[in-house]
């Protein structure tokens, strides 16, 4: 089951990289460059998440930390794959990118004698303070390297990363970077990433060796528009959406009540269903990132902290009787009845 875009998603972009004056540096220029990039691809989708919005509130948006990891990890033989063997690829990606990316993870404070670097590094990022009182939904991480890997941008949705080889030379000799046959060019980089981006909540491609019985989202839904003539972000990085894709990165409104299914948060349980009037109780579950208020129905709104999309803790507000209601508000809607969102005062 694929994973929506929707809420906050926490970007962490780390540049890795070999030391000054070695082949697999950037320069600022570069440097600079990627990160554009990086935000231009997150508008590129926000604006698509609005456009399909049955709400009128953003459907995705982004915090981005950058880091760079300078490493030395010796000779990495280049990919032979440069063509589309997509075997091939994986098995070159397979063998290559952990010689780079498990020094780079350990470089940014991730050993990996500890074991999970990607999904600690997503953790910290779930949880960093990001000077504002909202906490992130997903995160997911981008590495942007010149050490060789098998192919020039993939994405790897078990894993929530996803690498761009900054300078991939094509079978034609020609490179990632470079305009024309088998080029991207910079200026198109963004519209890359958004593609690969797409990959990590459920987009499928459209384009090369697609099968249209594949599905994704939460319907699912088939992937209808591979092969097929609809220009697309997941067919040709193309900066428009087509409805396929719109449903398999989980913007869809199944149940007509006008807010996206999957972006309404969800409580599975409360640390106590009993206190008094100023006492701290912490609500579980997902989608708390963005919380507005909590409501103790007839008692009145309640302070309280987001500690994290997973958690709310809550200061009951003053006030009497048994089996109240609660509800939290995000810009997504609001939370339906449940006893595990109940209280009693004593
Ligand atoms: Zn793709």
């Amino acid at each position: 089951m694929s994973v929506p875009l929707i809420g906050l998603v926490a970007v962490g972009t780390i540049f890795v990289e070999g030391g000054p004056g070695t082949t697999e540096a950037f320069t600022e220029a570069e440097r600079s460059a990627a990160q554009l990039a990086v935000f231009l691809a997150e508008q590129q989708l926000a604006r698509m998440s609005v456009r399909f919005s049955p709400n009128t509130f953003l459907q995705c948006s982004f915090f981005n930390e950058f880091r760079s990891a300078v490493i030395n990890p010796g000779f990495i033989s280049p990919p032979t794959n440069t063509t589309t063997n997509p075997l091939l690829r994986q098995s070159e990606i397979d063998t290559r990118e952990p010689q780079w990316r498990e020094l780079a993870m350990e470089a940014i404070g991730f050993p990996a004698a500890a074991g999970a670097q990607r999904e600690r590094y997503q953790d910290e990022l779930l949880l960093k303070d990001w000077r504002v009182p909202q906490k992130p939904r997903h995160a997911i991480i981008i590495f942007v390297t010149k050490f060789p890997t098998g192919w020039m941008a993939y994405a790897d949705p078990a894993e929530r990363s996803t690498t761009v080889q900054f300078d991939w030379i094509g079978s034609a000799g020609v490179k990632f970077l470079s305009t024309g046959t088998f080029g991207y060019g910079l200026a198109n980089l963004d519209r890359v990433l958004a593609h690969e981006i797409g990959h990590l909540f459920g987009g499928l491609d459209e384009y090369g060796p697609c099968r249209s019985f594949d599905t994704s989202g939460p319907r699912p839904t088939t992937n209808a528009n591979c092969g097929g003539f609809e220009d697309c972000l997941m067919k040709h990085n193309s900066p428009v959406l087509c409805p396929a894709t719109a449903e398999h990165l989980g913007w869809v409104d199944l149940d007509g009540d006008g807010a996206v299914d999957g972006g309404i948060a969800v409580v599975t349980h409360m640390s106590s269903h009993s206190g008094r009037g100023g006492d701290t109780v912490s609500i579980f579950g997902e989608g708390l990132g963005e919380s507005r208020s909590v409501v103790f129905v007839g008692v009145g709104a309640a302070a309280f902290t987001i500690v994290a999309d997973t958690r709310l803790d809550v200061v009951v507000p003053d006030g009497s009787g048994t089996d109240i209601d609660l509800f939290v508000t995000t810009p997504f809607g609001v939370t339906a009845p449940a006893v595990a969102l109940r209280f009693s005062y004593i």
